[in-house]
């Protein structure tokens, strides 16, 4: 049989410094996964850790081997390594979540329905209860509200590191030409099936957030600008 119908489900991980979170999320999202019953994979992106996070993840892979591990060359970004765990992924859906514990793993199954059962493409978790500074949830809004009035698409909560894909997602997002910066903006700009369901967005279990306001203001400039088909002058 071909491995490649052996997966159903992928779970990937962008991790950045997270050696003292890591464990525990991999600990949970197996805990949910595995009642399932369906065939699945963790993909474990290290984004070019300082700290050690990559042997944290080689001894989890040797207790658990769904626990795939890649290490980057260097830190280039959580939508980056989020592009390398595509690039290995065989699942027919992926899933994302971020390693630091505010993605809630038991909401994996509730997004997983709701992109089968509507035949979405892509279904982005939309944090309720945010406990993020006043300044994230600011950008988020500002953001969200200039993304939707580009691109007519309504996606409630752009940088919510949680969604799940179809593997038709995944492939588009692989076979353009450029990577996007966003992923939420690129798939919203190719048109296909979307949509948002809440989730409950949790605190950080350790350390601080890994991005500060300069590259979140990039990051969110950077956004806005590639996505617009509006006329520069
Ligand atoms: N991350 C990453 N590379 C980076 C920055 C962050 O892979 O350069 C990961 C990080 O470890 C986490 C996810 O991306 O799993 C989201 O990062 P963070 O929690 O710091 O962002 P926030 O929750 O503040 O949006
Ligand atoms: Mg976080």
């Amino acid at each position: 049989m071909n491995k490649q119908n052996e997966v159903d489900i992928s779970i990937i991980i962008p991790i950045y410094n997270e050696a003292a979170n890591i464990s525990s999320t991999l600990d949970e999202i197996i805990e949910v996964m595995e009642p399932l019953g369906r065939p699945y994979e963790i993909i474990a992106v290290d984004d070019g850790s300082k700290d050690n996070t990559f042997e944290i993840l080689k001894g989890y892979h040797e207790k658990k081997p769904q626990v795939q591990v890649i290490r980057l060359t260097r830190n280039f970004g959580q939508h980056p390594a989020l592009y390398a765990g595509f690039n290995y992924s065989k699942g027919k859906i992926v899933v994302t979540i971020d390693a630091d514990g505010q993605n809630p793993p038991q909401e994996i199954p509730n997004l997983i329905k709701v992109l089968e059962e509507g035949n979405y493409d892509f279904v982005q978790g939309w944090r309720q209860h945010r406990q993020d500074s006043f300044y994230r949830k600011f950008f988020s809004n500002i953001v969200n509200w200039i993304l939707t009035k580009i691109t007519h698409v309504q996606l409630m909560d752009i940088g919510c590191g949680m969604a799940c894909f179809s593997q038709n997602a995944v492939k588009k997002l692989l076979q353009a030409t450029h990577h996007a910066r966003y992923i939420p903006s690129e798939i919203a700009w190719m048109g296909l099936k979307v949509s948002s369901y809440p989730i409950i967005q949790r605190g950080r279990k350790k350390g601080k957030s890994r991005y500060r306001i300069w590259s979140l203001f990039w990051v969110n400039f950077d956004i806005i600008v590639s996505i617009s088909t509006l006329p520069v002058e």
